[in-house]
């Protein structure tokens, strides 16, 4: 049993706050980073605050200390909740899942990696070899991903990738067999790139993975493109729209294989098909030729990060596997993902990570919830309603069929004429205004200081959040014209053809309805729910400190907004209410028998319940537990922490 710390470094469960507010919250947590206890638990959650200094608390040891160990028994430390979701693989042969969520600096990514590494630390030995190698590239793509995912990171522009998701599967043995990767990208970024050591970095993992010389010299060549698409300008001489200077087009068509007359083509015209089925060319306005290439540019970078990742997917994935042959096959999901945003402008990209943090908690109430409701109803235990707030009228109001905003903003969309972001608010206001967690300040006549309206409000479940409607319609359209997509397919290089498959589609064959960007996100977001809905899950909540990245630094107003929209009172509450342990009681009686003279060595009575209610009643918390048909549920860990410090006292 490993040392139970001492009150002096505050509360490793916030469940035993004296009261749930946000004072004793932040108290708390503030305590413990001070005493560079950067772990607290919310009963099985993990709340971590990014240390920014090395941590002596990673290594071999520590590994060792929270090995097949239960989660009360340890200080909090995110090896608790690896090996907890590892055990119920293992033992239970469940798939389990690992939600890490923060904004963008809060520790997300560090922990993932811990997490991968303790895990395939704890896997077995003999299988070394295969094991290194999953693990290998499981941690080298990561390297990789970030490289090319967050080409720029900083508050104002805000990063290409807010999410990834990793499957590690796993045999009967427990040991891992491969994994499978998903990245969710959302603003497609105007690369700037790497710096020379990060490059060499990615390069060599590139190798590792094992991808060839032609498709690494394909990558640089995409992002050779990118870079000079970034400063490609135009002029209108007096008929027509010119590209400025002949270099960038031999440039581009040299870097893609493909002609420099089709290149000049793509840039300055689009072919589109007349009503009467009649194919035509129209050149582009400047700002036309502008708009088009930024998104030529953003959808070759797009285009790329899919491809290395559905690349390394194809080197990791499962190999061999037969169902009758090997076993169960299970799986650890780590979910990587930003947490509620709230800038002082929030854009369209705001609007689509808080709707998935929504479908999110509702993911978590659902779970959590009604799992726990199931339990002690089969147990017999009576349910005590917990007041919670369910937020589903939230998700209904962004993603509700032919009402919710999503569907207002495509309609806007794929209405031919012109549609402003103006015009899309006020059919927004018109559907909406009645919603009580929508309101637009248009529908507030009081509020005089706002001479147009270009605003709504989201009252989400972590608190209120005002979107500017400004460029929701662009953002939400797909801008790219086949044109571009014709030029990449007709490339001579097969590594670039073979990412636009879509290119060989005549004008007259593209759909006239292509799917929005919200729609496309909700999509991936219903996908991946469905994805984590059938696991057993795990949290980490991650806390960014200060914006200085200093150790030392605890922003009370930051730290307390992100306390705040990662809903991390609501957590507490939802877990108070319920049973923070439960336990068979034969299993529990194993555990605990030395500690009661009843028990000791065997018992008398009739069954084990009632050999296990001596334990409670000896050790005088029966105020604090319930008995079910098969398990007994403990309120609270304190009760527990009693439990193990006599029956270490005792071994
Ligand atoms: P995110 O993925 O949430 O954007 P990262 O995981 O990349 O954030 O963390 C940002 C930086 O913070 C890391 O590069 C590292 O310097 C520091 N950091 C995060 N977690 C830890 C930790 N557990 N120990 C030490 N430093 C950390
Ligand atoms: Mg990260």
């Amino acid at each position: 049993m490993a040392e139970l710390e001492g009150l002096e470094f505050g509360k490793s469960d916030f469940v035993l706050l004296d009261e749930v507010n946000m004072e004793q919250f932040m108290e708390n947590l503030k305590l413990r980073f001070e005493k560079a206890r950067i772990y607290t638990f919310i009963g099985e959650v993990v709340v971590s605050v990014n240390p920014y200094k090395q941590m002596d608390i990673y290594g071999k040891e520590a590994i060792d200390a929270y090995r097949g160990r239960e989660l009360y028994e340890n200080p909090p430390h995110l090896y608790a909740v690896a090996d907890a979701a590892y055990k119920a693989m293992k033992r239970r042969a469940k798939d389990t899942c690992i939600v890490i969520s923060g904004e963008s600096g809060a520790g997300k990514t560090e922990a993932s990696k811990y997490i991968m590494q303790y895990i395939a630390a704890i896997t077995n030995p003999s299988q070394r070899a295969e094991v290194e190698s999953v693990k290998n590239v499981l941690l080298k793509s990561n390297c990789v991903l970030e490289a090319f995912g967050n080409a720029k990171t900083n508050r104002n522009d805000n990063s290409s990738r807010f999410g990834k998701y990793m499957d590690i599967n796993f045999n009967f043995n427990g040991d891992p067999t491969g994994g499978h990767i998903n990245n969710y990208l959302l603003e497609k970024v105007r690369t700037s790139n790497n710096d020379r050591s990060s490059h060499r970095a990615v390069l060599s993992a590139l190798q590792v993975i094992g991808f060839s010389k032609e498709e690494i010299d394909s990558i640089y060549r995409i992002l050779g493109t990118i870079l000079i698409l970034g400063n490609l300008q135009f002029e209108t001489d007096s008929e027509s729209v010119q590209v400025v200077g002949s270099e960038a087009v031999s440039h581009i068509a040299g870097l893609t294989t493909t002609e420099p007359d089709n290149v000049t083509k793509s840039l300055l015209y689009r072919t589109v098909a007349t009503g009467g089925g009649e194919v035509i060319e129209k050149g582009h306005t400047e700002k036309e030729a502008c708009f088009g290439r930024d998104a030529f540019a953003k959808a070759l970078y797009e285009r790329l990060f899919c491809w290395i990742v559905a690349r390394i997917n194809a080197v990791i994935e499962v190999k061999d596997y037969n169902p009758v042959l090997h076993g169960k096959n299970t799986v650890i999901g780590v979910l990587d993902i930003y947490g509620f945003e709230i800038f002082d402008n929030n854009s369209f990209e705001q609007f689509c990570i808080n709707y998935c943090n929504e479908k999110l908690q509702q993911l978590f109430i659902e779970l959590i919830l009604r799992q726990e409701q199931d339990e002690y109803q089969r147990e017999g235990i009576t349910w005590r309603h917990i007041d919670y707030f369910n937020n589903q009228i939230i998700v209904d109001l962004v993603e509700q069929p032919h009402k919710g905003i999503i569907s207002v903003l495509d309609e806007a969309c794929l209405t031919v004429g012109k549609v402003t972001d103006t015009i899309c608010l006020e059919s927004m206001d018109a559907k909406l205004g009645q919603h009580p967690h929508y309101t637009s300040r248009k529908l507030t006549p009081s509020d005089k200081t706002m001479e147009f309206h270009r605003d709504f409000r989201i009252r989400h479940y972590a608190g209120d959040v005002t979107y500017s409607v400004e460029g929701f319609l662009d953002k939400n359209k797909d801008p790219l014209f086949q044109d571009f997509k014709r030029l990449m397919y007709n490339s001579s290089n097969p590594v670039l053809k073979e990412m636009w498959p879509d290119g060989q589609l005549s004008i007259t064959e593209v759909t006239k309805r292509p799917l929005t960007a919200a729609t496309l996100f909700k999509n991936s977001i219903v996908a991946l729910v469905d994805k984590l809905g059938c696991k057993e899950p795990y949290y980490v909540r991650c806390i960014k400190p200060n914006e200085m990245k200093s150790p030392v630094l605890f922003d009370d107003a930051r730290c307390q907004h992100q306390v705040a929209y990662l809903g991390l009172l609501e957590n507490v509450r939802v877990r108070r209410a319920g049973f923070a342990y439960r336990q068979p009681y034969a299993r529990f009686l194993q555990r605990y028998k030395m500690t009661c003279e009843y028990t000791w060595p065997n018992h008398l009575m009739e069954t084990d319940r009632e050999a296990v209610e001596a334990i409670v009643t000896q050790h005088g918390f029966q105020d604090d537990v319930a008995y079910g048909h098969t398990k007994l549920f403990v309120r609270t860990p304190r009760s527990l922490f009693t439990l193990e410090q006599e029956r270490a006292a005792l071994i």
